[in-house]
């Protein structure tokens, strides 16, 4: 009798042991959604019962775009540059997709989907949008340049269907792409569950651009969160059937102008000013003393989807994740007189910070860059001076480590105004 107890126990024991482990091998899925030119103070102010529940779970975010305003990362409030900061986690200096017509977008630095499929080559991929050049050019669908990344489902380029999408001057077509592109995500969601997925929505920028600040880029913001919800509805299915984990990131691309809410591209304020919605957990001190920007999405899906990414890349990324352990944050770097004065705030003081300088930015061409370590100090005095005597150059680009995460500078030759 004793005997059948202790099995009865052992088995129980060994019950719980797999329930428990089935519980942490639950499959990571993210999916990010750029809802286009919606500024932070409209989001903030127009219902969205949709986005409000998914922030429940996690938080509502104030947010930037447009880089280091007046630095050498500055980048323009535009819609393609935007989205490819966040799929690349860098600025336009880096990534060099500078306007809409995406020209000649820089695939040394690799976008989110490639750093997944580099990883988990078996890990399937998803584009839903109106525009096609989403998934051609910038994520660069199947091209030489990107190493061939594949997009595995995808759903898009309505815009080029003036058949079923007749183009009227109220821009109503753009609403039916954007019901059409959810409606193909929910179904993918459902039925294929891509581990990563861009999902693209336009009206509202549309909206914004001919009526400003105005009732009817509110109904297009207000049509958005329905959107919205019905991707979140397709993410529960999944939840509730399958044993899986998702991340959700909603974010836009730009604000608009402060005067009449229509045009966006420059500097202001309200064009830089962004926010994200996402059911993200384990948020980190960066993202809760410091002010995230849409390059902080790609190290947060990165963080989540457990992605390791490479150090070359590293080195590079602007973003930092806003959840698990970061260890530094706002690296600030000046050249002064043969020395490079290094600052940055440490979010971890019981560890070293290594301060690595490369004068080369072989990087941009697909070659590694000649880094020296130059100091390795305490986290928490928070500030070095690196003598450069040896190394002359006019340009540097300053990369600090530390345990959990990595960030960097660059010092430019000045440029006369
Ligand atoms: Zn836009």
């Amino acid at each position: 009798m004793r005997h059948l107890i202790k099995i009865n126990t052992l088995v129980l024991l060994m019950m719980c042991l797999s329930l428990l482990a089935t519980a942490q091998t639950k499959v990571k899925k993210a999916l990010f959604i750029i809802a286009d030119g919606i500024p932070a103070d409209v989001i903030e102010k127009v219902p969205t019962p949709n986005l409000d529940m998914i922030a429940k779970q996690g938080k509502y975010l104030r947010a930037h775009v447009g880089g280091d305003k007046d630095a050498y990362n500055q980048t323009p409030t535009i819609s393609a540059v935007g989205y490819n900061s966040l799929l690349t986690g860098t600025w336009v200096n880096k990534h060099n997709v500078w306007d809409n017509d995406i020209k000649d977008p820089n695939y040394n630095y690799p976008t989110i989907f490639r750093l997944l499929k580099n990883q988990y080559p078996n890990k399937k991929t998803g584009v839903f949008s109106s525009w096609l050049d989403n998934r051609t050019k910038l994520v660069g669908d199947s091209l030489a340049a990107t190493n061939y990344v594949k997009i595995d489902y995808h759903a898009d380029g309505y815009e080029l269907d003036t058949v079923n999408f007749k183009h009227d001057k109220e821009s109503a077509y753009m609403h039916r792409i954007d019901e059409r592109v959810v409606e193909e995500a929910s179904k993918s969601i459902k039925k294929n569950a891509p581990d990563l997925s861009w999902v693209y929505l336009e009206y509202t920028d549309d909206m914004g651009h001919m009526y400003g600040d105005s009732p009817q880029f509110y109904t297009a913001v207000e049509m958005m969160d329905k959107q919205v919800g019905k991707i979140w509805e397709a993410i529960q299915y999944r939840q509730k059937n399958f044993n899986e984990e998702w991340l959700i990131f909603i974010t836009t691309d730009h604000g608009r102008d402060e005067k009449m809410g229509k045009g966006h591209g420059g500097q202001s304020a309200r064009q830089r000013s962004t926010w994200m919605v996402t059911n993200a957990k384990g948020f980190n001190n960066y993202e809760k003393y410091y002010y995230p920007g849409i390059v902080d999405i790609m190290p947060s899906i990165a963080q989540f989807m457990n992605i390791t990414i490479p150090v070359n890349y590293k080195r590079e990324i602007d973003g930092i994740s806003l959840t698990g352990p970061v260890s530094i944050v706002e690296p600030k770097v000046n050249l002064v007189q043969g020395a490079i004065d290094v600052s940055w705030k440490a979010l971890n003081k019981d560890e070293k910070v290594k301060i690595w300088v490369s004068s080369t930015n072989n990087f941009k061409e697909g070659k590694p860059d000649d880094y020296k370590l130059l100091a390795e100090v305490p986290a928490g005095t928070e500030h070095a001076l690196v003598s450069v005597k040896n190394m002359p150059s006019t340009f540097y680009k300053v990369v600090l480590e530390g345990r959990y995460n990595t960030v960097n500078k660059w010092i430019v030759p000045e440029t006369k105004k």
